[in-house]
């Protein structure tokens, strides 16, 4: 079989950014040759360092080198500024929208740093919602009033409920496969306020459940099932292990998935993805930290979980098994650990030991 040749847009961003993205880069250049996967790598620029240097935080050239010539990418963080500079705003938000990457997905996981077995996905939709910016303030005799749209609509919230059956399809066979599970079946869980919001919600809720019904999840055993979102919440914190997927609207999406992050132990664990059609850019959850930023101890995991969850997205599901396993080796055995695990070991010994049980 004639070798797979993956071009890999690799945007370090800012902070610690710069030091968890070439530890990406390394774990794929890393994997075995008997995947029959090769990488090429392109450098490409976005962030407020880029912004201070060019006046633009994200660069034309970067959004056509991704569009025309990749097949996927890395982002690892960017710094915001405080307060509102003029012309600045989120490469990563305006990246989502010109490559009409409608998914962010983000895996929450525990090895063993927390108390609870802990194992789901969070889907978010990623193009709609409050979140379409559409707002505005007016003068009222009694004071100021401002206002935003929730827009949903029926195409946005079929193909995010159907990303989210096709995931839980693909965790169920990775199950059957042999790998450890805590769940007995694909499960999904479509999250909404309907009874509140009956026209807005009530749309995501009727027509994710209309793409859950669909044969092939069906006749797969995927089992849907719904919840209101603050109960969710509640519940997400009281027994994080009686979830597999959820996928959720995007400002419920948003608030649960950093809830959810929070039950593993550190941002450093945890990674995601934007996704669109054919295209995938894995993100780790954390920002820039520029706490820890320039001492080479910031934890690369998040990082390295995310270039996998890319090749997921890339159809490479047993290239990104090995990194998933790796990773999980080296925090089952516990001893090479960065400091925001109660570790003491360096970006770089991290990745070592990941490097030496792929
Ligand atoms: P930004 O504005 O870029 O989001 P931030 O100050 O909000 O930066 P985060 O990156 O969101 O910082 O991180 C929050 C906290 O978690 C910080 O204390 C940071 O050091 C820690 N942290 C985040 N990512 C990692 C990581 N990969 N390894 C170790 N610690 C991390
Ligand atoms: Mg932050």
């Amino acid at each position: 079989m004639a070798a797979r040749t993956l071009r890999i847009g690799l945007i370090p961003g800012d902070g610690i950014g710069k030091e968890v993205i070439p530890a990406g880069r390394r774990i794929l250049e890393a994997l075995p040759a008997s995947l029959g996967l090769k990488f090429e790598f392109v450098d490409l620029k976005a962030g407020w360092e880029t912004f201070e240097q060019t006046g633009v935080a994200l660069p034309e050239e970067t959004v056509s080198v991704l569009k025309s010539d990749c097949d996927g990418a890395l982002f690892g963080a960017v710094s915001s500024p405080t307060k509102a500079v003029k012309g600045y705003s989120s490469p990563i938000v305006a990246l989502r929208k010109k490559l009409d990457l409608y998914a962010n997905v983000r895996p929450v996981k525990t090895v063993v740093t927390a108390p609870k077995p802990i194992d789901m996905v969070i889907v978010r939709e990623n193009t709609e919602d409050l979140y379409v910016k559409e707002e505005k303030t007016y003068d009222t005799p009694q004071g100021k009033v401002a206002e935003a749209i929730k827009r949903i609509s029926q195409r946005a919230s079929s193909r995010i409920a159907t990303m989210a059956g096709e995931i839980a399809l693909r965790r169920q066979k990775i199950r059957a496969g042999g790998a450890p599970s805590i769940h007995n079946g694909p499960l999904v869980t479509i999250t909404h306020k309907s009874n509140v919001l009956s026209q807005t919600d009530g749309l995501f809720r009727s027509t994710a459940r209309e793409a859950l019904a669909a044969a092939r999840f069906q006749d797969s055993g995927v089992a849907v099932e719904e919840q209101i979102v603050d109960s969710m919440v509640y519940k997400l914190f009281r027994q994080p292990e009686a979830y597999d997927v959820i996928v959720a609207p995007n400002l419920y999406g948003d608030i649960l998935s950093d809830g959810a992050a929070a039950l593993v132990g550190s941002l450093g664990l945890v990674p995601s993805a934007n996704v669109g059609e054919g295209f995938a850019i894995g993100e780790p959850c954390h920002g820039s930290a520029p706490d820890i930023q320039g001492q080479g101890i910031a934890n690369p995991i998040a990082t390295l979980r995310s270039a996998a969850l890319m090749l997921e997205f890339l159809n490479e599901e047993a290239a990104a098994a090995k990194i998933y396993a790796a990773v999980d080796g080296n925090l089952e055995e516990g001893k090479l650990l960065s400091p925001d695990l109660g570790g003491k070991a360096t970006t770089e010994e991290v990745v070592q030991d990941v490097l030496r049980r792929l």
